[in-house]
């Protein structure tokens, strides 16, 4: 098999990771790794406690040269959810920088401290099978208790060199990095991705509008980010003319992990003259549609299929759905090189989330005529039945944020004796001490969009309930 990372089996001396004022060329990553590779060969499966530092990039590029499975474990993972990641898994030891405190859990495995500053051999140990289990990433339980998916080498390589391709990635880019390095989003795309292309990564550590900026003005050719973090930007571009500027100047950026509403990415394009691609994956089948870099943003949808992802629409009874329009609505499902072999010791679910060789991503969505994807949201809390009708809670939810007086909305579906479900608006209000009357709001989502999908009811909060990663989590909201 061809190297996971050409660029370090070449030796590059080209820049490839900085963190802060550390950084690391390409050549100098493939002498630390493989140092490192070279005492985690034979260990089963190997934990990594995954803050964001240079530390996490070399302890998982190590385990991936040794063809050792690495388990990310989320610093901020509560104390039962950890213990259930790492009896789930079974790590044999534990990767961690110098001077990390781990709480009791991981802290029972054996240790070892990752030296990015490693001497040795420049001999990388054979590739390993394209089959073979690289990495063993754990959902992020917006749903339910989160889910180990074994991700094989082929599944990482194949997602990259599509996205290489819809996004016109090379050696030349630079990323700027400030997502945590647990997930999928953050290390696939935002560490392995720049190492496979033989470029180049600078994370920020945590997520700051001035540190971006900096950043992008500074060689940055290329942001990825979550809806919160563009959120933060559309609030602080009318004050931040050199935020404004630098987004001008990226090559560009690139939303996903949620959906991005579409109040945020016209108030950016508004104030940069830039359009966010947006792009939609998941942990069990990495990247599945992205807008393209040469193709035509459109705002709301997710844009088309990557190469070498087959992408389909099933209704309620299995069926495949063949129209193209705005009213149909079906699950998505999607066949390729990209989906993951396997939950970890969950042959239950391994089994419920295929349909033969498909898998069902529980996502629903509708297609645009020329097979542009545009998410509803998930099959089990985003489709409202309410009177007849199966309402998205995706559109609801942007037509509230349209509203001067909404900051922050979710919506969801209660029971109701009449309706079925009942359309229920959360809303985090732009004023507290003068939010929007709920009469306001439904009249609001009736113009825009139609009467059935007013909310029926309106409720007010401080803050909506986010996972790490910055997801609402909606079975959280209720009653
Ligand atoms: P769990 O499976 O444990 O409940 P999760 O589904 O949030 O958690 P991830 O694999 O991290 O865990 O997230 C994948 C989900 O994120 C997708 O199934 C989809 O619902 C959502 N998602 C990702 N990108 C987008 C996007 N661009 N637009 C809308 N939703 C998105
Ligand atoms: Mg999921």
């Amino acid at each position: 098999m061809s190297p996971l990372f050409p660029a370090l089996a070449a030796g590059s001396n080209r820049q490839a990771l900085r963190f802060g004022d550390r950084s690391l060329t390409h050549a100098e990553l493939a002498t630390a790794a493989g140092a490192l590779a070279g005492r985690l060969r034979g260990a089963g499966r190997v934990a990594v406690w995954a803050t964001p530092t240079l530390e996490t990039a070399v302890g998982v590029v190590a385990a991936l040269l040794a063809g050792v499975p690495a388990v990310p474990l989320n610093p901020k993972t509560g104390e039962r959810e950890l213990e259930h990641i790492v009896s789930d898994s079974a790590p044999s030891l534990v990767l961690a920088a110098p001077g990390d405190t781990l709480p009791p859990v991981p802290a029972a495995l054996e240790r070892v401290d990752v030296d990015v500053r490693a001497t040795g051999s420049a001999a990388l140990p054979p590739e390993p099978p394209a089959e073979s289990p690289a990495l063993i990433v754990y959902t992020s339980g917006t749903t339910g208790p989160p889910k180990g998916a074994v991700l094989p080498r082929r599944a990482i390589t194949s997602t990259l060199d599509a996205l290489a391709d819809a996004w016109q990635w090379t050696a030349d880019d630079v990323l700027v990095h400030a997502l945590p390095l647990f997930h999928v989003h953050g290390l696939i795309l935002g560490i392995l991705g720049p190492l496979r292309r033989g470029g180049a990564v600078h994370h920020l550590g945590r997520f700051e509008t001035d540190a971006v900026a900096r950043e992008l003005a500074n060689h940055g050719t290329m942001l990825f980010g979550v809806p919160t973090m563009y959120h933060r930007i559309a609030e602080a571009l009318p004050d931040d003319p050199a935020l404004a500027k630098a987004l001008s100047g990226a090559r560009l950026l690139v939303s996903g992990s949620a959906a991005l509403p579409v109040h945020d990415h016209e108030r950016i394009a508004a104030a940069t003259g830039r359009r966010v691609i947006e792009r939609y994956g998941m942990t069990e089948t990495l990247m599945n549609t992205s807008v393209r870099a040469d193709g035509e943003p459109r705002p709301g949808t997710v844009g088309v299929p990557l190469g070498g992802v087959e992408l389909r629409l099933v209704d309620e009874s299995g069926e495949e759905i063949t129209a193209y329009d705005s009213e149909t609505v079906g699950e998505i499902q999607v066949r390729g090189t990209n989906v993951f072999t396997e939950y970890l010791n969950r042959p239950d679910a391994t089994a419920a989330a295929f349909d033969g060789d498909w898998f069902r991503t529980g996502d629903v969505a509708t297609r645009d005529p020329d097979g542009y994807v545009r998410i509803v949201g998930r099959k089990a809390t985003d489709l409202i039945k309410s009177g007849g009708y199966k309402i998205g809670a995706g559109e609801i939810e942007n037509a509230l944020l349209d509203h001067p007086g909404v900051r922050e909305a979710a919506v969801t579906g209660e029971p109701d004796a009449d309706l079925g479900e009942r359309i229920v608006a959360w809303i985090v209000p732009a004023d507290a001490e003068h939010p929007p009357t709920a009469d306001e709001l439904a009249r609001h989502v009736a113009g825009q969009l139609s009467p059935h999908k007013r909310p029926r009811e309106v409720r007010l909060l401080d803050a909506l309930p986010r996972n790490d990663m910055g997801k609402i989590v909606k079975r959280a909201l209720h009653g």
